[in-house]
């Protein structure tokens, strides 16, 4: 996957620039979620060579409003290292999955209180109830829909875009 070692002179820590540029992009986070989009699984592969970086990126959802974003923040990241270097990004659009979350991105995930489904319907975080009615198509984001639980009342976000919804709780 690496093609090319760069020397190793003046590189902060004695981190080929290859290495930079990886740990820099392992570190761009998702526009809507405090999560990396290696993390998420959104970010697939990264070869440096002498003069591009090409990273390839699959999106959670093909319309996704935060997809410009991610392609901003992936260049910066790699600016951020050497702005000479051009990027050239792949949007592979193979459906992505909440199977492709790392096992740290489930956890990272269930630290802000999303919490991964493994079925259709989407489950009340707080009371495990199915009963959950929804709440019109979009969220705060278009990668969200709302629901509230009949239970107890509950607002909950369904991540969408997965085959394997996620419960946010909001
Ligand atoms: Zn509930």
């Amino acid at each position: 996957m690496i093609t090319t070692s760069l020397p190793r002179g003046g590189l902060e820590d004695g981190m080929t620039k290859t290495e930079l540029i990886h740990q820099a992009l392992n570190r761009v986070e998702d526009p809507e979620i405090a999560i990396t989009l290696r993390d998420l699984g959104v970010l697939r592969d990264v070869e440096v060579s002498a003069t591009c970086v090409d990273v390839r990126l699959v999106p959670t959802r093909v319309a996704c409003p935060g997809r410009a974003l991610m392609a901003r923040r992936v260049r910066e990241a790699v600016e951020s290292v050497d702005s000479a270097l051009e990027t050239r990004l792949t949007w592979d659009h193979e459906s992505w999955g909440s199977s492709d979350i790392t096992p740290h991105g489930c956890s990272v995930l269930q630290e802000q209180g999303f919490v991964p489904e493994s079925s259709a319907d989407p489950v009340c975080p707080y009371c495990g109830s199915t009963n959950l009615r929804p709440e019109g198509s979009f969220g705060g984001s278009l990668c969200k829909r709302p629901f509230t639980c009949r239970n107890c009342g509950s607002t909950v976000d369904l991540l969408a875009g997965a085959s394997l919804p996620i419960v946010s709780v909001s």
